[in-house]
């Protein structure tokens, strides 16, 4: 096995199986990339967004945003996918025009244009990813090829893996098997049949419920931010996800444990809360191109393959949600994910030579690059769960204990009047510096705790608890 010209089996095309097969195709290996989906590639947005059948993918038509680590991944190593999209009338967008009003210093920074992306509905641009994909040369990509499970052999003292199996019966020999099959990946079941040692691995339901809907503008673009992307109002956030072509979602997403907010269901009382929002309502203004899309159950999960200090397998590396996923509401797997598969493909390049050097190596690059974020996401859900908990108890949320909580808070409360803590939260959310890593400067920890001062993170206005409750049953009384 050399580091190029070896054979590479990516067992998915979503987002990152199909930018893996396309990077490891360019480095020169063989590579197939299997994908249990049958349809091909639609030649066009439209029909991506109308028509294309992806139940491989339970969040395609999700709301979906690629924040600007992805664009930069994208344009790194695959500019012609950004060139692509935006054809196909994916949106050039800059956060930084959601600078709040408030903050004085709005000159322009060196570098600020890292925080620009382009963005667009997920089938809209999985269909532009996947045309890409189709056209490279050399990479084989087979639709409709369910894997079913590993081979594996003793190689070195390790299990390793050498190729899959399909449902068909079919066998494919690999060098190396990548998984990129999301975060419903049966890869540790798979490990484990094969005799494998289990692997570590946490999960939690991040305990939220989404209700979204999609417009399209009747004249003009997207509406006018007036509040942030993600807004929390009391007992239930707000996302508005500017898209492609003029279109856009908007996201209700509340606590499992919410039952009379499963109501929002009813577009009827999904809109009636919309409207009720001051800052979101004009977002109704639209087409409405779908009905309201609801989707719970969305765990966060971490995998890490590895027992006793050592690889449970060799042969095998699990890329984006495969490896880590959590509660979307960030929108950050598809850029966490394409970030991985470029550092996945610098670890191949340095180490395939050597199984259990990749095994090792690959694990070290995740843990630097992938956990931190994973770690931040959980962190959030929890504290924002626990704070619609408590308010939908009528109770006032606890203050936060932790250091990184209180520095959070200050940071939040900083973030509206602040340009450097603006830049450090997008930083952030754009997948660009976890915050974990921008609070550990003192300085700058100083300089947030002295903005914030006794301020509060600011609440945006919407319904309170009792106005929520009544507007959802007078819809009730009036049906
Ligand atoms: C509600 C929701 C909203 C989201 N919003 C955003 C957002 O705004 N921004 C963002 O960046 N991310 C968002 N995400 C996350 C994003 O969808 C994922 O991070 C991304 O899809 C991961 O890509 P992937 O290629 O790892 O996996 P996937 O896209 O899930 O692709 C996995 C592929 O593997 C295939 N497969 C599975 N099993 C097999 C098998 N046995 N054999 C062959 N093929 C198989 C599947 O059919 C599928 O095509 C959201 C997620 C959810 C749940």
């Amino acid at each position: 096995m050399t580091s190029t010209g070896s054979r590479i089996i990516v067992l998915g095309a979503g987002v990152c199986g199909l930018a893996a097969g396309m990077l490891l195709r360019r480095d020169g290996h063989e590579v197939t990339v299997l994908e249990r989906d049958h349809e091909s590639v639609p030649r066009s947005p439209d029909p991506a967004w109308e028509r294309w059948a992806r139940s491989g993918v339970t969040q395609f038509r999700q709301p979906h945003f690629l924040q600007s680590r992805g664009r930069i991944v994208l344009e790194e190593e695959l500019p012609g996918v950004i060139r692509a999209l935006e054809e196909a009338g994916g949106l050039r967008f800059d956060p930084l025009e959601l600078m709040p009003p408030p903050i004085a210093d709005r000159a322009p920074r060196f570098g600020d244009e890292r925080f620009q992306t382009v963005t667009a509905r997920r089938p809209v641009l999985e269909q532009v990813l996947g045309r890409a994909a189709d056209a490279e040369p050399g990479l084989e990509i087979r639709r409709g090829v369910s894997v079913r499970e590993l081979m594996v052999r003793a190689y070195d003292g390790n299990p390793h893996v050498v190729g899959v199996r399909a449902d068909s019966g079919e066998q494919l020999e690999a060098d190396l098997v990548v998984d990129a099959m999301g975060r419903r990946s049966q890869l540790p079941r798979w490990l484990e049949e094969a005799g494998t040692s289990p692997i570590h691995e946490e999960i939690e339901d991040s305990g939220f419920i989404y209700y979204t809907r999609y417009f399209r503008a009747r004249n003009g673009g997207i509406p006018e931010f007036r509040a942030p992307i993600l807004t929390s109002v009391g007992t239930f956030s707000v996302l508005t996800l500017p898209g492609d072509n003029n279109t856009w979602s908007v996201t209700v997403y509340i606590s499992a444990g919410d039952i009379p907010l499963k109501r929002l269901r009813d577009p009827e009382r999904w809109t009636a809360l919309v409207a009720a929002c001051p800052s979101h309502a004009h977002w109704l203004d639209g087409e409405p191109i779908s009905g309201v899309l609801a989707m719970g159950g969305v765990t966060d999960r971490y995998r890490r393959f590895r027992s006793d200090g050592r690889p449970v397998a060799t042969g095998v590396a699990a890329v984006g949600d495969a490896c880590a996923c959590t509660n979307p509401s960030n929108g950050r797997g598809m850029s966490l994910g394409l970030m991985h598969v470029q550092r996945l493909r610098d670890v191949i390049r340095a180490h395939l030579e050597n199984p259990r050097e990749f095994a090792d190596a690959w694990d070290q690059v995740t843990e630097a690059v992938l956990t931190p974020w994973y770690r931040e996401n959980v962190e959030e859900d929890r504290a924002r769960i626990v704070e619609m908990e408590a308010l939908r108890k009528g109770l006032e949320p606890e203050p936060p204990r932790t250091r990184s909580a209180l520095l959070r808070r200050a940071l939040l409360a900083a973030v509206p009047r602040d340009a450097d803590a603006f830049r450090a939260f997008l930083a952030s959310r754009c997948c660009l510096i976890p915050l974990r890593e921008t609070l550990a400067n003192p300085e700058f920890v100083e300089h947030i705790v002295r903005v914030a001062g006794d301020s509060p993170a600011p609440r945006l206005a919407g319904p309170n608890r009792a106005q929520l409750l009544n507007l959802l049953d007078d819809l009730r009384a009036a049906a």
